[in-house]
This record gives C-alpha cells, structure tokens and sequence, in this order.
C-alpha cells in the first residue's frame, strides 16, 4: 500500500473540475476532489508542486498521519487553497482504505446511521409564478426539502435565480446550475439589500399559502446582511417556518450572530467558505449556529469533518453539507458516505451534475423519494473515467460579483 503515482486531473464537462488520483504499489487507486471554484488553478499548482511530491512513497494505509503531516509539516495553515488540497489527499485515501478493504467508506466510519440521506433541492424564480413551477418541478423530481431563491423588484441579475439565463441570451449558460460563468472576467451583478428585505416575506407568504406548512423550505441570504438587518430577516422570516437561514451575515464577524439568535428562533446554518474546525469553535460552542454548511472537499476531508461533525454534536449542531454542483461528483460521494455514518446528520444540498460531468465521474450512488445514499461499491463508489476527463480541458470560469447602485463592491 506504497502510494507510486499522483496525479492532478482537471477537467471541465460542465464546469472546472480538480481531482487528485493516487495510486497505490499494488494497484489500487483512489480519488478525490479539490476544486476550489473560481480558484481551481491555485490547487493544481500546490498538489502539482508541493504535495504530490509528498506522497510518493508514503504508506497509504496512514490516513490521519498523513492528514497531520500535511497540515502541521507545512507551517502554513488553514485557508482554502490549502484545506482543498488536503481534502483531495484524504478523500484519496479513504477511497484506497475502502477499496482494500472491500467496504464502502460508510462502513469504515462506523456503519450506517440512516437509511438515506434527506436531500434539498433549488427552486427559484424572478417572479412568484415562476418560484412556484419552480418548486413542482423540484417536487417532480423527488425533493421533498426546498430552498427559495427569489428575484427582487428593481433588481436586475441575482445570484441564485436560475431564470435569468434567458435574459443572457447565451442557452449554455444554466445559470444556477452551473453559476460560474466562462470568461477572463468576471459577470456583475446589482443589489439593494432595503429592496430584498422589504420583499422576502411577502415571497414566502405567497410560498406558504401555496405549498402549505408542511414542506421544509431553506433561504439563502449569501452573507448580504449586516448583523442587524440579519436579525430583521430571520425575524420577518420566523411566520413561515422555515427549516433553515443560511448565511445571513458573514460569518466572519461570529458574534455578530448572537444579536439575530437574540431576536428570532429561525434555524441558522452558516460555513461553507469555512476550512476548519477552528472556524466553527466560537459559533459551534456559544450554540449560534442549527446547522454546519461545510463541504467534505473544502475543510480537510472526511476525516477533519468527522471530527467538526463530533465537535458540533456535542451542542446538538448537525449537518447541512455544502453540495453545490461545483463539488464534484467525488465530494458529494465523501459527503454522503459521511453524512450516512455520523448520528448528527441533518440534510443535504443536492444540485445534480450535469449528463456530461456524470460520463467523467462514473457514480453509484441512488436518488430516490427524496433520499441519496453512496451505494456499497468498496471506496467512495466514484470512478473518473481519464479519456472522457481529456476531452474537456480547462476554462477559466469565475463566480459573478456584485455592486451597489452607487458602484460599491457588495457580498453577491
Ligand atoms: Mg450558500
């Protein structure tokens, strides 16, 4: 089990895609994911030049030392670039532990706790009528959880509206599905947070009175909020019961959240642009958070995530992993063999790849009633095919961003 090959594979079926593959003396290959949206090249070039150099020769049976070795020998630590990196060599290596054991990797963490993961799904729309097909459409295909995204009166383009593809007449951008957008730069977007969150409410009134009260509904603020206006919005949203407020300020500012806990029971989930547990040690332990948004690929792994997980289960914390379409297939294999094990599993964002990325990646895991679950091939049950990986080179591709009627840079 002597790692001899490593190599960093990107492709880019439907969006850029970074995959670390390692192969072991005796044959065996695993794989994992390191795309870093809109920063995918930075990830290539520190597995490239500073980690796969590493692995060579290392025993790849020793998942936790290598995880130490690769964090604290660097001296550096943290950051995106970094945690993706290292997310890329553990996924890897859990994908080799599995496979040599004839497990999937669920197994190796303890078994399965559930039967299936519950899943969510992104309807939005600019105008009520298209929010609500948006939703049957979602519920057609399975969802039985929901996120709500919807566009605001006065507002051009905004993150998260899947319809305003057609306003770019370009077909190809599936806008939503697929946000980063082909090109040197990237696309500006306009905001006007007064605007959004007089119109919010009225929105999930409107959703409420249609759909009825039993259907889990999720937000997304995308960090926009100050602290106060954060605390405006769960509370103007506390009527419709939603399952979850996510990123309703940045979190960089974590005690800025105790003033919107002060003010609404409205479940909280933040952390996707977190890397590590240490990101999460004031909100997981002042309880200001319901619910943990990190993705396996951009904080160290399964095995760094198994401990934030056990971290924040301890203040009954659970998890709402990150699982937008730019976490390749490999991350939201990691994601669901993970979520399938721990006792605090809460829900998972599901966004569906595209036909394309699913001929790369070959997967088997099963979506169904409204449940994923990895499947019980040995590893994570992914498989890249190369050949198909190669006729998809590279695209710079960026997140859009935003300004203020003014021309302020502002959170998108
Ligand atoms: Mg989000």
């Amino acid at each position: 089990m002597i790692i001899d090959k490593a190599e960093v594979i990107v492709t880019s079926p439907d969006r850029n895609f970074v995959t670390l593959r390692l192969t072991t003396d005796d044959g065996v290959v695993g794989i994992g994911d390191a795309t870093l949206n809109g920063r995918e090249l930075a990830v290539v070039a520190y597995l490239k030049e500073h980690v796969a150099p590493l692995l060579l020769g290392a025993d790849a049976s020793r998942i936790e030392d290598m995880w130490q070795f690769l964090y604290r020998g660097a001296y550096w630590r943290r950051g995106p670039v970094t945690m993706a990196a290292i997310a890329a060599v553990d996924m890897a290596l859990w994908d080799i532990k599995g496979k040599a054991a004839g497990m999937p990797v669920y197994q190796l963490l303890g078994g399965a706790s559930r039967d299936g993961l519950m899943a969510y799904g992104h309807a939005s729309g600019k105008e009520l009528p298209e929010i609500f097909d948006s939703i049957r459409a979602h519920q057609e295909k399975g969802f039985k959880s929901i996120r709500v995204q919807t566009g605001v009166p006065g507002l051009k383009a905004i993150y998260g509206i899947a319809s305003q593809a057609a306003d770019t007449g370009d077909a190809s951008v599936r806008y939503d599905h697929e946000p980063a957008r082909r090109g040197a730069k990237p696309t500006q977007e306009d905001w006007d947070t007064r605007a959004y969150l007089r119109h919010i409410p009225t929105v999930f009134e409107a959703v409420r009175n249609e759909f009825g009260p039993e259907l889990p509904l999720l937000h997304d603020g995308h960090h926009r909020m100050t602290p106060l206006q954060a605390a405006k919005l769960a509370t103007s949203l506390e009527p419709y019961d939603l399952f979850w407020l996510e990123d309703c300020t940045p979190a960089e500012n974590q005690e800025a959240l105790r003033l919107v806990r002060q003010h609404s029971t409205t479940p909280l989930a933040i952390g996707e642009i977190f890397n590590t547990v240490w990101d999460y040690k004031q909100i997981i332990q002042e309880q200001l958070i319901d619910y943990v948004r990190s993705a396996v690929t951009h904080t160290g792994g399964i095995s760094h995530m198994k401990k934030l997980m056990d971290f924040a289960a301890l203040y009954q914390i659970k998890s709402g992993f990150h699982g937008p379409t730019d976490v390749s297939p490999v991350g939201m294999a990691a994601a669901m063999h993970l979520g399938l094990a721990i006792h605090n599993f809460g829900i998972q964002e599901y966004m569906q790849h595209g036909e394309r990325t699913n001929q790369v990646f070959r997967q088997t895991f099963t979506w169904g009633d409204g449940y994923l679950h990895p499947g019980d091939e040995p590893g994570l049950g992914v498989t890249l095919d190369v050949d198909e990986a190669g006729k998809y080179p590279y695209e710079q591709a960026y997140l859009p961003f935003n300004r203020l009627a003014d021309g302020t840079v502002h959170d998108w």
